[in-house]
């Protein structure tokens, strides 16, 4: 079940764009600047990972809508912590959890974020959803990537402490990873505002939370990871910013592009 029968291909990643941030239009320009240069670039689609909005301000919606309108690629957003439920449905998406398919890859996006919580959460009804989209996954023969506002993966000081946690869906989640292993690439979360941060210690799944293009801050992640205090992964680097994935060929490769500055550090991993 090798990743490497995938051709390469690329895609943007971007996360908490918090549009209307302490009531600024500082957010709604980075959104801009960051669309002018993925227009220029190759990416064939984008992924927005969450709190399009900041504090579900009804405003900035139509405001979002607006900006995204300037993207010449297609985009998949989806939910988090910030957004309001129905402004969300909507005036970016009807539909919130569904799936595409892109070159070999079956792409699953679901709202796992509350308004009255920093914690993710995945119901029955949509671990059963969930199944019936890896099943026919498996039978197309498609790898599969999930993507959800607030990680799955267990995290502590020095990271937020903010995820799945076992009956809130973390452990059926992991069984029908378990289920599917080889066949699930990447799971990809925002959330946290730390850049580009992960872990693969759950079969050869990469677990990675992206970067905000609206601010991040620093955890002193790199210190931590040196003295062994926490596991994982960091791309030292926390500027306002985007990720690029390429993906393919048995690897992923996430680079880091900070708004208008050069790509720099990167992440990869390789699949067997
Ligand atoms: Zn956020």
């Amino acid at each position: 079940m090798a990743a490497a029968d995938i051709d390469a291909f690329s895609f943007v990643i971007v996360s908490d764009t918090h549009l209307g941030r302490n009531d600024g239009v500082a957010p709604e320009k980075q959104f801009r600047q960051a669309i002018a240069e993925i227009n220029s670039g190759p990416a064939d689609f984008v992924l927005h990972l969450g709190d399009v909005v900041d504090k579900a301000r009804a405003t900035q919606y139509p405001r979002y809508v607006a900006a995204r309108a300037d993207l010449k690629k297609p985009i998949h957003e989806i939910p988090g912590n910030h957004d309001s439920e129905t402004l969300f449905q909507r005036h970016v998406t009807e539909r919130v959890d569904r799936s595409f398919d892109h070159k070999g890859v079956r792409f699953v996006l679901f709202a796992n974020a509350h308004a009255d919580s920093h914690d993710g959460f995945i119901t029955s009804e949509q671990l059963d959803w969930l199944t019936h989209e890896c099943d026919q996954a498996a039978m197309q023969g498609l790898k599969i990537v999930f993507c959800c506002h607030v990680p799955v993966h267990s995290n502590r000081h020095p990271d937020r402490g903010w995820y799945v946690k076992p009956d809130n869906g973390q452990t059926a989640f992991y069984q029908l990873i378990e289920k599917h292993k080889g066949r699930v690439l990447l799971c990809l979360h925002g959330h946290f505002h730390n850049g580009i941060r992960g872990w693969q210690d759950h079969y050869q799944v990469v677990e990675v939370l992206c970067p905000s293009l609206c601010y991040n801050q620093d955890r002193n992640l790199e210190e931590h990871l040196s003295t062994g205090e926490t596991s994982g992964f960091f791309v030292p680097e926390l500027r306002t910013g985007y990720a690029i994935a390429k993906l393919g060929n048995g690897k992923l490769t996430l680079q880091y592009k900070p708004l208008a500055g050069a790509v720099g550090a990167e992440y990869s991993a390789k699949w067997k």
